[in-house]
């Protein structure tokens, strides 16, 4: 049936927000999924070792319930699922916190077993999630925040890590742009579809390092398939598969593989989707 031997699928978006207490739930949804196909859930992490509780919600959305740290220090609990899931998880790191030497604190995040990176561009309160802005929350500049994030990009591009970063082109394309001129070798994914499909499509036209995912955007494509189907198949070495499911959740993970299975994209775009941008994207060779 579907589950033909050579179909693979690759989600390059799911959020952590899991705690000890879930481990044996999280390491049978790891054997569910393999038995789906699925070889590999690049997971993303919170490392917040500073922001207080009222403060650290301002930088979260709504609508993911976190079952883990209460103050959102995923870094090691995200490492030791990571060491029981077989090579399943491939863990990033969130930036959002970060602080300080930026490189050497990734150095050492590395070093510890990430593998990639997250950020979200949060430069003021206009961002698509409604949430609090870094500048705000930390007390620094516009070009403050700038300066951290280029660095970011600057390490992530030296060392050949992914990036997923979550920004709104038909608010920001200009700043988009700027960091894919300014790092033509960096592998970023604007998850979302760079959240407008129309501002981000002329992005992706000029820059062949920049991806995207299906991640959260199951009641749109629901909604308008036909017009998803003709977006993926004319950008269809960029879209990823994603599924913005946090790591209790493998059902979210099925529900979406379904989803593009239900896309009817021809088997070779299909394959592209599910396995062959997320590998080109993760930096997993093919
Ligand atoms: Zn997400």
């Amino acid at each position: 049936m579907e589950k033909g031997p050579g179909l693979e699928i690759i989600d390059v978006h799911c959020h952590c927000f899991a705690g000890v207490a879930q481990a044996e739930q999280i390491v049978s949804g790891f054997v569910s999924l393999r038995q789906a196909g699925v070889r590999q859930l690049a997971v993303m992490g919170l490392a917040n070792s500073r922001l207080p509780r009222n403060d650290i919600i301002r930088l979260v959305p709504e609508g993911f319930e976190n079952r883990g740290d209460p103050l959102f220090y995923e870094v090691d609990t995200l490492l030791q699922f990571a060491a029981v899931s077989d090579g399943l998880l491939f863990p990033l790191i969130d930036t959002r916190c970060l602080a300080g030497e930026v490189a050497d604190q990734l150095t050492e995040y590395v070093a510890r077993g990430f593998r990639g990176i997250k950020g979200l561009y949060l430069a003021d309160e206009h961002n698509d999630l409604h949430i609090a802005s870094v500048p705000e929350v930390f007390g620094i500049s516009l070009k403050q925040y700038q300066q951290r994030e280029w660095e970011i990009f600057a390490f992530a591009e030296a060392h050949s890590l992914p990036v997923v970063y979550h920004m709104d082109a038909r608010q920001y394309g200009d700043v988009m742009s700027a960091i894919l001129e300014d790092f033509p070798r960096l592998r970023i994914n604007f998850p979302h579809f760079g959240i407008g499909r129309k501002a981000f499509g002329k992005i992706l036209e000029r820059h062949p390092n920049a991806f995207t995912d299906i991640a959260y955007m199951h009641p749109h494509i629901q909604q308008n398939p036909a017009s998803y189907r003709d977006f993926i198949a004319h950008y269809s070495d960029r879209v990823c598969f994603g599924s913005d499911a946090l790591l209790y959740q493998p059902e979210i993970v099925l529900e979406y593989s379904a989803l593009v299975k239900g896309l009817h994209l021809s088997a070779r775009i299909e394959s592209k989707v599910f396995s062959e941008n997320p590998r080109k994207f993760l930096g997993l060779g093919c």
